[in-house]
C-alpha cells in the first residue's frame, strides 16, 4: 500500500516528523507531496521547494523507509486537482491530510482519507516555528537538527526577518 501525505513544510518540524515516521509504519511506500512549490520569499513560505527537499531527505537519511518527495504547484481549479496530483505522484491508496479542502476534493474521488494526529501543535506549528525566527526566539529545539543546519547553510532566520520587514515596510 501506498500512502500519499501532502503539506506546505514551511519548515519541516518536530511534529511532521512524527507523523511521518508513523505513516510511514503504516504503508509499504509514503509520498511526501510538497505543497504551494512555487511559494517562497514570504513571511508564510519563507522556503523554496528545493530547500524543502533539501530539509526532508537529510532529516529522513537516519531513518529506513521507501519515501518519494514530490514538488507539487498550486493550481486556480480545485476541480482538477486531484488528477493533477495523481499526473506528477506515483499512485497511491490512501491520503493524509489535515486540511479540510484537501480532504473535501480527494473524498469526492473515493480515497481513503486520514487526519494524521498531531502532538505538541501549541510549539509544533510552521507558523510558530516562523514567528519565532521573526521575534529573534529560541526556534531550533522545535525542528530537527537537520533542518537548523538547512536554515543556517542558507541563512533563512535572517531571509525572514528581512522578508518581515519589508512587509510591514509595504
Ligand atoms: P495548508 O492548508 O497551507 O496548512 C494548513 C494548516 O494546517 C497549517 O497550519 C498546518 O500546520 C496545519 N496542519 C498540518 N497537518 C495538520 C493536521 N493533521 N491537522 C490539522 N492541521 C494540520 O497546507 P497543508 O495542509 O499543510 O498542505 C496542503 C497543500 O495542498 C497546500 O500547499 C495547498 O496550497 C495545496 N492545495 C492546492 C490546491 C490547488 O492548487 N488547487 C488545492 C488543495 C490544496 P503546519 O504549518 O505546522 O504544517
Amino acid at each position: 500500500m501506498r500512502g500519499f501525505l501532502i503539506g506546505r513544510w514551511q519548515p519541516l518540524h518536530n511534529g511532521h516528523l512524527t507523523i511521518i515516521r508513523e505513516i510511514a509504519s503504516e504503508v509499504d511506500e509514503l509520498i511526501i507531496g510538497i505543497g504551494s512549490a512555487q511559494r517562497s520569499h514570504t513571511t508564510k513560505d519563507p522556503f523554496t521547494a528545493g530547500e524543502r527537499i533539501m530539509m526532508i531527505i537529510k532529516t529522513l537519511k537516519k531513518y529506513d523507509f521507501p519515501y518519494y518527495v514530490i514538488p507539487i504547484k498550486d493550481i486556480e481549479f480545485n476541480a482538477v486537482w486531484v488528477s493533477y496530483v495523481e499526473a506528477l505522484t506515483p499512485p497511491f491508496d490512501v491520503v493524509y491530510t489535515g486540511n479540510p479542502l484537501v480532504r473535501e476534493l480527494f473524498v469526492e474521488r473515493d480515497y481513503i482519507v486520514k487526519k494524521p494526529k498531531l502532538y505538541n501543535r501549541k510549539e509544533y506549528s510552521g507558523s510558530e516555528v516562523r514567528k519565532r525566527m521573526i521575534n529573534g526566539e529560541e526556534w531550533k529545539h522545535l525542528v530537527p537538527k537537520e533542518v537548523v543546519d538547512v536554515i543556517c547553510e542558507i541563512d533563512g532566520e535572517n531571509r525572514i526577518r528581512r522578508l518581515n520587514k519589508s512587509d510591514c515596510e509595504v
